[in-house]
């Protein structure tokens, strides 16, 4: 059975109390607060009034699966063709079409927890066992290689991997990617790479498993990958995937079945965000790591909290068990006594529990009031 994401549950019940006339500050989303840039927009336009109002070929725009191709090789040291490329609608699709063609009945496929929800959701949905591997605090939200050996049958036909990370803004060090490319290769296991968050990477340290030894798109990997988030165009409905040619004949075929095409406009959005300018981008990322900063900050100065930097995405996950609540409790305290709305780390998995995930994609001035009142609100629990 197909289950849902606590952020638009939340976001439901802020947009309820705003109704009444309360002030809520929105940490919960995470969809970034920046416009698409205006040369994107234009792009798209044009390509309307000059006719792109009409189907395109099932797994993309030769053009775009040209450009991804080049765009993902070249970071990746590593050789991809257009044929490898799969253009969906948002990465949420390829994903799906992902676990769709490698997740059956008598199957088991890793995934993190804490973790996107949506892991977990379809890998049920397709009939295979979830089975969950832990992300540890302690290091900085990446895995410890045994808790994942342990986890491995003879049954294991994929891993799901995520970095940076939702929910805890935690990257894979490359060196437990490249430990891990090792038992993929020996056991026989497909990666599913999530790298929606490849560029909101503050400290320079993102890796990819499919750069790691026997691991490329052309081998065992499946980069899921879209455009919501670096370019702030989660309305757009642009993702792919990159992966073995014969996988991306099979989603292509999904893509037949489903969607016909990702909508064409769109798809000429995405060639034009590829092609730059990168300035918009890197403003929007500056301004990220600036709150990212101030949000810590403040959290460690919350009674009960604390929280450690997180190296990507625009997340922060705290660890709130010295608060007194369980997680669960305290989102619906702070949303309905406080007025700031956060998400509990459960939602995530049951390794979420003692923690809340925050959303930054909100302005420095509304991310110091959520801060304020978290302050009260946590100060008056502990008495
Ligand atoms: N993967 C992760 C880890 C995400 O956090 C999200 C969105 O929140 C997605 C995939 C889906 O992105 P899209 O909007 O491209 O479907």
């Amino acid at each position: 059975m197909l289950s849902s994401e606590s952020a638009f549950r939340v976001l439901a019940r802020a947009r309820a109390l705003e109704a009444q006339g309360r002030d809520v500050v929105h940490l919960e989303i995470g969809d970034p607060d920046f416009a698409t840039s205006e040369h994107v927009v234009e792009a798209a336009c044009r390509a309307l009034r000059d006719g792109a109002t009409h189907y395109a070929p099932p797994p993309g725009i030769p053009a775009l699966r040209e450009a991804l191709a080049q765009h993902i090789g070249e970071r990746r040291g590593i050789a991809v063709s257009p044929e490898q490329v799969v253009v969906t609608p948002g990465a949420k699709p390829a994903l799906f079409f992902a676990l769709l063609a490698l997740a059956e009945p008598g199957v088991e496929v890793l995934y993190p927890d804490p973790g996107f929800p949506i892991y977990r959701s379809v890998i049920g949905f397709c009939g295979a066992e979830p089975v969950p591997y832990p992300l540890r605090e302690e290091l900085g939200f990446s895995f410890r290689l045994e808790d994942v050996r342990a986890r491995i049958t003879p049954r294991t036909r994929a891993i799901i991997l995520n970095s940076p990370h939702n929910p805890t803004g935690g990257v894979i060090p490359a060196a437990n990617l490249a430990a891990l490319a090792e038992l993929c290769v020996e056991r026989d296991i497909v990666a599913i790479s999530d790298e929606i968050y490849e560029f909101m990477d503050y400290r320079g340290t993102f890796a990819s498993i499919a750069a790691m030894p026997g691991m490329s798109p052309a081998e065992r990997t499946v980069i899921v990958h879209g455009f919501s988030k670096t370019y702030a165009m989660t309305g757009w409905r642009l993702g792919y995937a990159v992966m073995p040619t014969p996988l991306a004949e099979a989603m292509a075929l999904l893509m037949v079945n489903s969607n016909s095409c990702t909508a064409t406009a769109t798809q000429m959005a995405g060639l034009a965000a590829l092609q730059g300018p990168w300035e918009p981008v890197q403003a929007m990322l500056d301004a990220f790591a600036a709150r990212r900063k101030v949000l810590v900050e403040g959290l460690n100065s919350v009674p009960g909290v604390h929280c450690a930097l997180p190296g990507g995405a625009f997340y922060a996950f705290p660890n709130v068990r010295g608060t007194g609540l369980s997680s669960a409790e305290l989102e619906t305290y702070l949303l309905e006594e406080a007025g700031v709305a956060t998400l509990t780390g459960t939602g995530f998995g049951e390794q979420g529990e003692g923690y809340l995930r925050l959303s930054y994609a909100n302005s420095v001035e509304r991310l110091q009031e959520a801060l304020r009142r978290m302050q009260a609100a946590c100060a008056a629990l502990l008495g």
